[in-house]
C-alpha cells in the first residue's frame, strides 16, 4: 500500500528531556493489550515497578499528573530499561497519526507536540509517497475518495498560492457548495466559486465560546480571555501569514479526508479556518506571532480533546458565528 505523509515528518525527533510540556504529563495512556501482557511477564525489580504502576490497563499518573515511569531527567525508564520497541502503542505512535483508506495509508506528526509544532510551522507543507506493507483499512466509496482527494489537492493548492484569508474564503464558499452536492448524492465538483461573502466578525462570541470548553491547563481561559479584550494590535507580517498558511494546510491535510467515512467534510474546513484565525488572533493580541508555542497550545486544548472537537464540529451548524460567512467575517479581521 501507499503511505503518504508530509515530507517535514522525515525530520521528526523527539526532544525528550528538552521538551518543556512533555507528552508523559498529564495525559491518561491506555496500554495495548499485548504490551499490558508482555509487562506481565517482566520479571525481577523492574517487572514490580511495572505493576505497580499500572492499574485497569493505564499508567497510574503521580500527583503532579508525570507517568511514574517518566523519570527526574525527563527520560522515560521503559524505553530506557526494556528499549524502544517495548513501549506501548500510544507512547511509541505519539505524536504521529495515521488515518487508512483502501490501498492507502496517511499519517504525520500532531501539533500539540512541541517539536511537531516546530516542524509544522517552519516546514513547506508537500506531501511524499511511498509504499509499505500492506495494513488492514476500513471500506469506503472509491468514488467519493477520489473526490475528496482531488477536492484537497485543490483547497491546499489554493492556501499556497492565493492570499491567505482569501484562499480560506475560497474553501468556504467551495466546501459549502460540495456538501450540498454530496447530499443530494451528486459526486461532481462544483464550477469555480466567488469567496465566501463575510457576515459582522464576532471575535468576542468566538473566544467565549472556546473559553467554555472542556480546559486542561489552568492558564489556556486566562489567555483566551486576554485576547478578548484586546482589539487587535500589529497586523500578522508576511512570515506569520507564511506559518498560518501551513496550520491551515496541517488541519486540511489531517480532517478532511474523514469525510470518506461519514459524508462530512463542510465542519473540517471550517475547523481549518477557525484554527488559522484563533491562533492568528492570538499570536497579534498577545505578542506571541509566529511561536510554536501557541498553536501548541491550542492543538492542545482543542484537537486532543475529543469532547472539544466534537463539539466544535457540532458547534458549526449551530452558532451563528461558525457558519461560513460567519468564519468569513472573522477573517475580515484576521
Ligand atoms: S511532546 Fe513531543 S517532544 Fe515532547 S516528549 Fe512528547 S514526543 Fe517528545
Amino acid at each position: 500500500m501507499i503511505y503518504r505523509y508530509p515530507e517535514y515528518c522525515e525530520k521528526f525527533r523527539c526532544i525528550a528531556d528538552k521538551c518543556r510540556d512533555s507528552c508523559c504529563i498529564g495525559w491518561e495512556i491506555d496500554i495495548d493489550p499485548e504490551t499490558l501482557v508482555y509487562y506481565g511477564s517482566i520479571g525481577g525489580g523492574f517487572g514490580e515497578r511495572l505493576r505497580r504502576g499500572i492499574s485497569g490497563g493505564a499508567f497510574v499518573l503521580g500527583e503532579d499528573e508525570r507517568c511514574p515511569f517518566l523519570n527526574s531527567k525527563g527520560l522515560c525508564d521503559i524505553y530506557t530499561e526494556l528499549g524502544e520497541e517495548h513501549l506501548c502503542r500510544i507512547c511509541s505512535d505519539h505524536p504521529r497519526y495515521f488515518e487508512w483508506f483502501e490501498g492507502v495509508k496517511e499519517g504525520g506528526v500532531g501539533l500539540s507536540c512541541e517539536a511537531a509544532a516546530e516542524l509544522i510551522i517552519s516546514s513547506d507543507f508537500r506531501l511524499k509517497e511511498k509504499e509499505v506493507p500492506e495494513e488492514t483499512a476500513p471500506g469506503h466509496s472509491p468514488e467519493l475518495y477520489s473526490l475528496l482527494l482531488s477536492a484537497r489537492e485543490e483547497m491546499l493548492r489554493r492556501l499556497e498560492t492565493d492570499e491567505l484569508r482569501s484562499a480560506l474564503r475560497w474553501m468556504l464558499a467551495w466546501a459549502e457548495e460540495l456538501q450540498s452536492r454530496m447530499d443530494n448524492g451528486e459526486l461532481t465538483f462544483p464550477e469555480d466559486t466567488e469567496e465566501q461573502e463575510a457576515s459582522a466578525p464576532d471575535a468576542k462570541s468566538v473566544l467565549e465560546y472556546f473559553r467554555g470548553l472542556e480546559t486542561l491547563d489552568p492558564c489556556w481561559p486566562e489567555l483566551l480571555k486576554t485576547a478578548e479584550e484586546q482589539t487587535g494590535a500589529a497586523p500578522l507580517t508576511y512570515e506569520q501569514e507564511v506559518c498560518l498558511r501551513r496550520i491551515g494546510a496541517y488541519f486540511l491535510y489531517r480532517y478532511f479526508m474523514k469525510g470518506v467515512f461519514d459524508g462530512e467534510i463542510l465542519s473540517r474546513v471550517k475547523l481549518a479556518a477557525v484554527s488559522v484565525w484563533v491562533i492568528g488572533w492570538l499570536w497579534r493580541t498577545t505578542g506571541t506571532g509566529g511561536t510554536a508555542d501557541i498553536p501548541r497550545r491550542y492543538s492542545k486544548e482543542i484537537e486532543y480533546c475529543e469532547e472539544n472537537i466534537e463539539a466544535f464540529l457540532d458547534s458549526t451548524y449551530e452558532e451563528d458565528f461558525f457558519t461560513s460567512a460567519g468564519i468569513a467575517g472573522l477573517l475580515s479581521i484576521l
